[in-house]
């Protein structure tokens, strides 16, 4: 893998830099409408991304925020904000993320996930809480080159003035992607039953939001938030760019 990326990194980036930059969901290109910003290039962001979103498209993506709410084991809940249902276009943007690379869609990406933070706005411990991005198994994490999640975490933490901190919670076995599992039946949670462990929270910081791009039955995140609590964190909820219609049924608690 090592001896694939080192020459396939130049050949990206070349490819990014000469290319003409097209918007992802419209395909026109930025001389014919206003563009998506660059942000901050936090780690894993290179000098060569670009956004790949038109302004009109980006704005077609307006956020929608609704709360949802997870059944946990032992009956607890976790309260999810997503900025938006899970539709065609943001899985679309989403896809171009993890699995083609794009990498500067991020910036619009976490643009869209404010609007699930401020659904956390008047809930007690937020403004304490960490974000903590959903962690990739290390063979994972080394096959992309990177953590969409944590770009997003990483991301918000700054747009938000939060502390980021992706070194408490980690994947500790290899799983098949979610993404592939049945949407229905005990296949997803079987999955990623015990896949997770996290550290302590450290003094003084002991709430904890979960970041992921979506959540389509809310095993994964229930999964992880299972994980930080039992290391003694107070998991306030999880902070998500899209939602499933179906997820979390039950209304959260007001
Ligand atoms: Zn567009």
């Amino acid at each position: 893998m090592r001896g694939r990326r080192a020459w396939t990194w130049p050949v990206l980036a070349l490819a990014e830099l000469l290319w003409p930059e097209r918007c992802l969901l419209c395909d026109r290109d930025p001389t014919r409408a206003a563009w998506a910003r660059a942000g901050p290039r936090v780690r894993g962001l290179r000098s060569w991304d670009r956004p790949h979103l038109c302004a009109p498209c980006a704005d077609h993506l307006a956020p929608a925020a609704r709360r949802c709410s997870l059944r946990l084991a032992g009956g607890a809940r976790l309260t999810v904000a997503a900025a938006r249902t899970e539709d065609a276009p943001l899985v679309a943007l989403v896809g171009a993320l993890k699995y083609h690379g794009i990498r500067g869609v991020a910036w619009p990406l976490a643009e869209l996930g404010v609007a699930a933070a401020d659904l956390f706005a008047a809930d007690a411990g937020w403004p304490a809480a960490a974000l903590v991005p959903m962690p990739l198994h290390p063979s994972r994490r080394r096959q992309r080159g990177f953590n969409q999640a944590q770009l997003l975490a990483d991301l918000l933490a700054l747009r938000l003035g939060r502390p980021c901190r992706p070194e408490v919670l980690r994947r500790c076995r290899a799983t098949p992607q979610q993404a592939k599992l049945a949407p229905t039946g005990p296949a997803r949670a079987r999955n990623v039953q015990g896949a997770f462990a996290a550290g302590p929270p450290p003094l003084g910081l002991a709430e904890a939001v979960l970041v992921d791009d979506l959540a389509t039955t809310g095993e994964t995140l229930a999964a992880a938030a299972g994980a930080l609590s039992a290391a003694g964190w107070h998991v306030l909820g999880a902070l998500v760019l899209g939602a499933a219609v179906g997820l979390g049924r039950a209304p959260a608690d007001p």
